[in-house]
This record gives C-alpha cells, structure tokens and sequence, in this order.
C-alpha cells in the first residue's frame, strides 16, 4: 500500500474514534466529566500492537501502532483471497477485492479501537510509558513484573465483551451503506454473517502473534473470544436501535451457523469435539465475574458500568 492511502487510513481511523470518544452520548458514562481521551496511531511503532493506558489524572492514551495497521492488512488480504467469508461475493474483479479488503481492514481496526477503548473505561490502566500493563491495581504479579495469565485472558475478555456491544452499535450506522457498497442489494442475513465471521477471523488472525502456550498467552484462544463476542452480540442485538430488522429466531440462527463454520472450518473440529469446548469456554466466561470482583475492578473504572 503507498504511503499515501497508508495517510488516509490513518487519518479515517483516528476521525472516527474522535467522533465516537467526543459525543455527549459516550462522555455522559464517565464518571469525571474531565476525563479525557486521546486517540493516536503511532506511524513509527512497528510492534503488532495497541496499547492503552492512563498518562495523567483524567486523561487516557488509546495508540495503535503502524506495525498493528500493517499485520491487520496483510491479514486482510489473506484472509479475502482464502474466500472464507464474502463467500457470494467474486474477488477475481482487481477493484472489487480490493473494497472487500478494505471494508474487512475497517472492522477489524474499529473493533481494535473499542477493544482498547473498553480497556481504558473498564479501568484496566497501565500507567506511564510502556512496560507494565494494568498497574494500577493490587495483583500479584510474577518475577518478570507480568500479571497472571489467568488475570490478563479475564481482563481481555472484558474489554472483548464492551467492545462486542460498541461494535455492533456502530455495525447499526453503516451495514445500510455498506450493504448498498458490497453486496450491491442489501440482504441483511448475508451482511450480518459476513461482519460477524469478519470479527471471529480477526481472533483467528491475532492468535498467530500470541504464544500458543496457554500459560503464556495474554489472550483467551480464539475460541473463547468468539464466544464472548458471540454471546454479547447476540444479547445485545434487540437492544440496539438500527440493526438489520431480523426475528429473534433468524438472529439466533445466523449466529450459531456463524460460529459453527468458524469453528468447524476454521479449527478443524468434529461436531463431537465442539460441544465439550463451547462449554469449556461458557465455564471460562462464567469465572470473568468472580475475578473482576477479586481485583475490586469496580474502584478502577472510569465509565459507570451499564
Ligand atoms: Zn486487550
């Protein structure tokens, strides 16, 4: 990609989070109603990596570094040229793959940008520079100065959790446009299930930069990522205003066949194996509670929690 319409993706990541962090709506949440937010992208960082954190009284960092937009691109074209999602849609067209590339690009980024974002308004602040994540609260932490991986999955699957609801509030301001930009007729079952596949694959994505030892890993697997995200969504989608005007039981049935795909396709699991895993990941769900009370989370939180 020239650096020019590296410049421009740039700039349309940060206008949108801009947008988003100054509307009253979101900035009546916090708590202090000095609290501000910065957003940058970071064009000289070239970690894969986004990171947030608290840089003084009330005010808050979210940086995504350059090395995180470029892996999301690689990815992304990966990812359309396997024809693993847009699966109606032809991608021999130069012009049109490349609008699939960029549209699958900006899901992933707007869900990075919320992902960080839930980070900070849930209270899990890092303070100063880089280094330690999540400092601010009393945890015990191992010999290397890291939190427990037990600790760190529980926290990402929180931020997962927010982020899978703002997402979907924002999925409910453009599918329309987007439908009309992609699919050329709208049919709301397709772009419903091509957005959430986008967001599962993303998980898919990460999980190649994460260690893939359990005790090692910052992040929950993939799979229990898509779990949480999965979850929320579906308990979110009658709330929000704006969604594709679909039953309960089409909504239901989207999703699951979704994350049936994903997880047959995609991790190569028999049906017999599935069932014990899910439940595996609904019992991981389950403990996120119990731990964000353990760590008296709700002391740290900048936004009221809704
Ligand atoms: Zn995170």
């Amino acid at each position: 990609m020239s650096i020019e319409l590296w410049k421009e993706v740039f700039s349309n990541v940060r206008e949108n989070v801009d947008a988003y962090l100054s509307s009253e709506e979101i900035r009546s949440t916090y708590r202090d109603p000095n609290t501000s937010i910065e957003f940058v992208v970071d064009d000289l960082c070239h970690s894969v990596n986004a990171f947030a954190g608290r840089v003084a009284i009330n005010r808050y960092r979210i940086r995504i570094c350059a090395g995180l937009a470029a892996y999301l691109r690689e990815s992304a074209v990966e990812t359309i040229e396997s024809g693993w999602i847009f699966k109606e849609q032809s991608s021999s067209d130069p012009v049109r793959r490349s609008r699939l590339i960029d549209y699958l690009m900006y899901i992933w980024l707007d869900f990075v940008c919320f992902h960080e974002w839930s980070h900070v308004i849930c209270g899990h602040h890092s303070v100063g520079g880089s280094g330690e994540q999540w400092s601010e609260f009393e945890v015990q932490r191992d010999e290397k100065g890291k939190l427990p991986a037990e600790v760190n999955q529980r926290l990402e699957v929180e931020a997962d959790a927010y982020a899978a609801k703002f997402t979907l509030a924002r999925f409910s301001t453009i599918w329309q446009g987007l439908a009309h930009e992609i699919y050329g007729t709208a049919v709301p079952e397709m772009v419903l299930r091509d957005y959430l596949m986008s967001l599962l694959l993303l998980f898919r994505a990460f999980e190649k930069i994460d260690g893939k030892d359990c005790a090692e890993r910052s992040h929950p697997e993939p799979i229990d990522r898509a779990f949480v995200v999965h979850s929320f969504m579906m308990g979110e989608f009658s709330g929000i205003p704006g969604l594709p005007n679909l039953g309960k039981k089409e909504v239901e049935s989207i999703f699951s066949r979704v994350l049936l795909d994903f997880y047959l396709l995609h991790f190569g699991l028999s049906a017999e194996t599935l069932l014990p895993r899910i439940l595996q990941s609904a019992t991981f769900m389950a403990s996120v509670d119990d731990m964000l009370k353990k760590l008296k989370m709700d002391q740290y939180r900048v936004a009221v929690r809704r």
